[in-house]
């Protein structure tokens, strides 16, 4: 289904309409509301009414997580505080977390989008709805638990983490759709498949999985193991939280943003110029609609690309690809730039691998050293073992070391880079235990 019919397949010169009309009235709300705001058009000598429609974009400033940073915790905000019913928070691996804020208008858009979202990934009304994003400071818990409540599922607010639990509700409750990150998906597919859990007992049929980057490798893994469609969720703090852009389940190529709230474009990272529509560039964001933190040409560090070609589904919203990397987290290996993903996409290629990995970086006598740890496959580690009773033991050591060979060559054609490997036990990678996982461990600072 589709949530809200005559907003998502709107004409595109009709939504551009409505798009110009929203972006003129937030470009005055700031200017109004917001003295950074203020300051910033002033020094570049920008009058709200120079802005007429989208097409003017380009000429405003562009917003940074470190302007937020700079007036921590609520210096941006739009409105008095008694009008902010809600604050979360972003992680933020380094110094202090982001804080967004939310007006009761804001919830409501909140709730709408997500509700979008949900019907995106295919989930009707009446279904029942196990959220295990976290529920906290975190947007993703309390963002989906309001979608799916305004949708009319059947919430079952466990938030992330203890499997066990997530497992007895996913048998005894038997939801129809499951929201997690992809890496605890993972953790979730493989115990149930220890405890010899047939996917086919139960009945999820859709993870909405999202929140860190993953791969269309890691989709179909995760889509064998689970016996379900496994469809993609992004979203971040600043803009909103999570519903900022869903996957339709039909085509299950781009997550269509929601572009009536959203307005993006991609720029060139270094220059900050508007890259043409299917380039890849940094995504960038201008809030159209809200009222408590609006922000204007939020530079969200995501890479991406966008369509605007039209979908299967019969939706007008552009559609963004994966999240390919961060500008920050791009690895700059000897010089190469590598992306996790790709390291990931790589891997599962390769047979006898699992998706459990991580990447160790350090620094030895001034050069870069990579590495990837990957876990093996529990049938391929038993039968190396029970051959260790049969065959002579170099022969089963050189099936290991073909295999780890074979990932070389294979990371070395995907990254251009020759990389150390290190094949792994089952069960000796990190897993996620409910949330976002850390797949790269960088030692070189300071070497
Ligand atoms: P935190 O900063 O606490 O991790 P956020 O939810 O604000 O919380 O993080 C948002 C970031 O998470 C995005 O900018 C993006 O890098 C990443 N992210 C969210 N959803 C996806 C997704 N589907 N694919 C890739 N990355 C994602
Ligand atoms: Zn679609």
């Amino acid at each position: 289904m589709i949530w809200n019919e005559p907003i998502e397949t709107m004409p595109r010169d009709e939504l551009q309409a409505l798009q110009s009309e929203r972006l003129r009235k937030i470009v005055a709300y700031v200017y109004e509301r917001v003295p950074f705001y203020r300051q910033t058009f002033d020094a570049m000598g920008i009058s709200p009414t120079d802005i007429k429609d989208i097409r003017d974009l380009p000429r405003l400033p562009f917003t940074k997580k470190s302007d937020l940073r700079d007036h921590y915790p609520f210096g941006l905000f739009a409105v008095p505080m008694k009008e902010v019913i809600r604050i979360h928070a972003s992680s933020g691996t380094t110094g202090k977390p982001t804080v967004v804020g939310y007006t009761r208008d804001d919830l409501e858009v909140w709730a709408e989008v997500c509700a979008r979202s949900l019907a995106l990934s295919g989930a009707k009304p009446g279904d029942m709805f196990q959220n295990a994003y976290g529920y906290g400071l975190f947007t993703g818990g309390l963002g989906m638990h309001y979608g799916a409540e305004k949708m009319g599922l059947t919430v079952i607010p466990v938030s992330g983490g203890n499997t066990a639990r997530q497992i007895m509700i996913l048998r005894d409750f038997k939801p129809d759709v499951m929201a997690c990150t992809p890496s605890y998906a993972l953790t979730l597919a493989d115990r149930l498949l220890d405890e010899g859990i047939d996917p086919a007992e139960l009945n999820v049929r859709v993870f909405i999985l999202g929140a860190e980057p993953w791969t269309d490798e890691m989709r179909r893994e995760l889509e064998r193991k689970l016996h379900v469609d496994a469809v993609n969720i992004y979203g971040l703090s600043e803009i909103i939280g999570p519903g900022v852009s869903n996957e339709c389940v039909e085509a299950k190529n781009g997550m269509h943003i929601m572009e009536d709230h959203f307005l993006p474009e991609v720029i060139d990272p270094e220059t900050g110029t508007p890259l043409p529509e299917g380039e890849v560039g940094e995504l960038v964001f201008t809030t159209l609609t809200k009222q408590a933190l609006p922000l204007i040409r939020y530079r969200t560090g995501d890479l991406c690309s966008i369509t605007y070609e039209p979908c299967v589904c019969g939706r007008t919203h552009a559609r963004m690809s994966r999240v390919v990397g961060r500008v920050d987290d791009m690895l700059i290996v000897r010089g190469v730039n590598v992306f996790p993903s790709q390291v990931e996409a790589a891997l599962l290629t390769v047979e006898h691998l699992t998706p459990h990995y991580v990447i160790v970086l350090d620094r030895k006598q001034h050069l870069d050293e990579m590495e990837v740890h990957v876990e093996v496959s529990e049938a391929f580690f038993s039968r190396v073992g029970q051959e260790l009773f049969q065959r002579h033991p170099v022969e089963v050591v050189d099936d290991l070391r073909m295999l780890e060979e074979r990932v070389k060559t294979t990371l070395r054609e995907a990254l251009g880079l020759n990389v150390g490997v290190r094949l792994l036990p089952p069960g000796k990678a990190p897993r996620s235990e409910g949330g976002k996982l850390r797949r790269v461990i960088d030692n070189r600072v300071l070497k």
